[in-house]
């Protein structure tokens, strides 16, 4: 009987540990859009949210998250309109932003990123054809096939699209996107809305450059401008003053920490540094310990 029961158990515990492990698959995500003006929308699933600019021939877009999900975010660019995709910007190189540019990669669409973008997708790539997870074809449509070093502008009617690099804010090849006329601004990773960020330290990532980004995006936005985050909740800029400040109380804080003697783990383990953001930022996938872990080992090696 005790085993009997043991055994149900165990089949109750796999039914209920199944649906999860589906759950993550492509099969359940959702694209869902947010109209962010007359011409620019938000599209959240899986990874960083993608922009797309409806223009008078033809669609920009912005990241692209997942190659297993290129089908489902093509479907509801269509959804929204016929025109083709004559750019595909990528805001900086991580696979839930760059993971579907070999799908979207054809004669009618053009990969744009900043050098180092390319160069590191060119890295992650080799790998994969080194393994032979990819095919030679599928490696060169990873790339951006037109990089800059600083800023690059496209012109549609009366739109004015300013991409403009920033540098070691996330990565070290992160560019926003402000579209001028629709006041949309796409931030890419260098903004978290409602959480803490990912600085990704060994891609060339900073949290004095993610500070500063955020300070270079408040000079180009106005009060009414959409913000597009890598990832959360579209924000105003009045809720990314709010996050700047947030970002500098906690450097000044750790900071005061490095310059009392305390050590890595000293500084993880004192949960009052980050207490007052912690219910609102901490819940995500940066979680507190790792956000003050990042922000010291930014700090001690500056
Ligand atoms: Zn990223």
């Amino acid at each position: 009987m005790v085993f009997y029961k043991m055994k149900v158990t165990l089949i109750i515990l796999i039914c209920a540990i199944c649906p999860l492990m589906v759950s993550a698959q492509e099969k359940d995500v959702v694209i869902s859009v947010d109209k962010l003006s007359n011409d620019v929308y938000m599209l959240t699933g899986q990874g960083g949210n993608i922009g797309v600019y409806v223009g008078q021939k033809n669609v920009f877009m912005i990241d692209d998250q997942f190659d297993r999900l290129s089908g489902k975010i093509k479907a509801t660019i269509d959804s929204l309109t016929d025109k083709p995709i004559a750019f595909l910007f990528n805001t900086h190189m991580h696979g839930d932003h760059t993971g579907g540019n070999a799908k979207f990669n054809n004669d009618l669409t053009t990969i744009v990123a900043h050098d180092n973008v390319r160069k590191r997708v060119m890295i992650n790539q080799q790998k994969k054809l080194d393994n032979k997870d990819i095919t030679e074809l599928y490696y060169t449509k990873m790339l951006p096939e037109v990089t800059f070093s600083e800023d690059i502008t496209f012109y549609d009617g009366e739109e004015t699209i300013m991409a403009f690099h920033v540098h070691n804010a996330h990565t070290d090849g992160d560019a926003m996107v402000y579209f001028v006329n629709n006041d949309v601004l796409h931030m890419g990773d260098t903004y978290f809305a409602g959480r803490y960020p990912y600085i990704d330290l060994n891609s060339g990532g900073s949290l004095k450059g993610y500070i500063n980004a955020h300070k270079k995006a408040l000079m180009v936005i106005g009060d009414e401008t959409k913000i597009i985050p890598g990832h959360g909740r579209p924000s105003s800029k009045q809720e990314l003053e709010n996050y700047v400040s947030m970002l500098e109380d906690l450097m000044t804080k750790i900071l005061a920490a490095i310059k009392a003697g305390k050590n890595l783990e000293e500084v993880k383990a004192d949960s009052l540094i980050s207490a007052a953001y912690d219910a609102t930022h901490g819940t995500g996938y940066i979680k507190p310990e790792a956000m003050r872990e990042i922000f010291y080992k930014s700090l001690v090696n500056q």
